[in-house]
């Protein structure tokens, strides 16, 4: 069977990640027929507008989109393509994966929590003001229907349920927003006795916060509403080792779309230095989503052996900071390499092995040194 998927390459750094992440995905020898279409500077260049209705189109036909970071140029009257692509396609729940890997670049090498966000309403519906002519008071309007919150809740049950994971946690602040978050807690009780099979809980934000600061490894899936969500989705992705291993995923009732959670790192564009590990794990979610469990597996084994093995990786993870065991650093493209020439060779059934030297149980890669 061939999987047709829209490939959308991006700008910045993104036509090189998404290349290392489409050599890794034929390495699983799955057929998948790409349909790679444009959007950010290249669009702008070409057609006068970062989204091009063909865009849209190709991700309505073929339901997949594995994407590449897009600048949102400042103050050209453009859009976010990626906020447009969320309201456009109705993708409502933003899915972040935080799994450390290899015990590297962490303080918290059991890390392996995923965080499901709401994503199409809260705090960030555009209902905002100013009070006054003055500007001196505003108001923000945090929209919450009981719709949004039971499909992203049922949402994070199923994805829970189909990824043998044990435990949801549902993250509100019901104790001061009462009508908005008391909304939110009201369609998690109502909902999670329906899922027997998996523990129940909740927490408040604050306290969830702390909780993720301490011992991260308690927790297994966390759904919440949009600004929250936004800021665990950060905290987390912090907490299992940065922004160059942080895969995402955003979905709607037909649609599913992958995209890492960085940025297009302009400076980096065109050097062949980026890290290509977070776009490449996207791929992993779209094998996961397509149910292909076993090549998704190859992949994410073959992005922990590399980085536990610290031969042939870029220079976010070989530097002081995220390793104990400094090494020169890779290019992107000798590392996406590396990865799918183990892709078909890995040995699922060993032990995933840890780093030789020890992890470096060290602070957030420093991305800009
Ligand atoms: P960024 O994630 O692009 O960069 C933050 C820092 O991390 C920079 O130092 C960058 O060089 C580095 N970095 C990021 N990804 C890296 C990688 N794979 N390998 C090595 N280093 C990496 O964030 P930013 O600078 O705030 O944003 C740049 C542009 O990207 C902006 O226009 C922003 O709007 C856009 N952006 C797009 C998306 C998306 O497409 N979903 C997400 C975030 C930001």
């Amino acid at each position: 069977m061939t999987y047709r998927v829209t490939l959308i390459p991006g700008d910045g750094i993104g036509p090189e990640v998404t290349g290392a992440a489409r050599l890794v995905a034929e390495a699983t020898g799955l057929s998948i027929d790409w349909d790679v279409v444009e959007a950010g500077e290249p669009a702008i260049r070409k057609e006068g507008t970062p989204l091009p209705p063909a865009v849209l189109e190709s991700v309505r036909r073929t339901r997949l989109c594995l994407k590449g970071p897009i600048t949102t140029p400042i103050g050209s009257g453009f859009r976010s393509v990626n906020v447009a692509l969320r309201q456009e396609l109705d993708l409502f729940a933003s899915v972040r994966p935080a799994r450390a890997i290899a015990g590297e670049g962490t303080r918290f090498p059991e890390t392996d929590l995923i965080v499901v966000r709401e994503a199409t309403e809260g705090l960030y519906s555009g209902v905002e003001h100013w009070v006054d002519r003055g500007h001196s008071a505003a108001e923000s309007v945090a929209v919450v229907t009981r719709k949004a919150c039971d499909r992203v809740i049922r949402f994070a049950f199923e994805l829970a349920r189909r990824e043998h994971r044990k435990h949801v946690t549902a993250v509100h602040k019901a104790n001061i927003l009462k009508t908005t978050g008391g909304l939110f807690q009201a369609a998690f009780r109502e909902i999670a006795p329906t899922y027997p099979e998996l523990v129940a809980d909740e927490r408040l934000i604050d306290n969830m916060c702390m909780q993720l600061a301490k011992k991260p490894s308690e927790y297994d899936v966390l759904v919440t509403t949009n600004l929250f969500g936004d800021i665990l989705s950060d905290l987390c992705a912090g907490l299992a080792g940065g922004l160059g291993v942080a895969p995402g995923a955003l979905f709607g009732d037909t649609i599913a779309a992958f995209e890492p959670v960085h940025g297009s790192a302009p400076k980096y564009a065109g050097q062949d230095r980026a890290d290509p590990v977070a776009e490449i794990l996207c791929v992993e979610l779209l094998l996961r989503h397509l149910g292909e469990r076993e090549a998704a597996d190859r992949v994410f084994r073959a992005v922990w052996e590399t980085i536990a093995e610290k031969k042939v990786v870029t220079y976010d993870l070989a530097l002081p900071g995220y390793t104990s065991r400094p090494v020169p650093a890779s290019s992107c493209s000798a590392m996406a390499k590396e990865i799918a020439r183990k892709v078909p060779l890995v040995d699922l059934s060993a032990p995933l092995p840890r780093p030789t030297g020890g992890a470096a149980g060290s602070v957030d890669p420093q991305l800009d040194v």
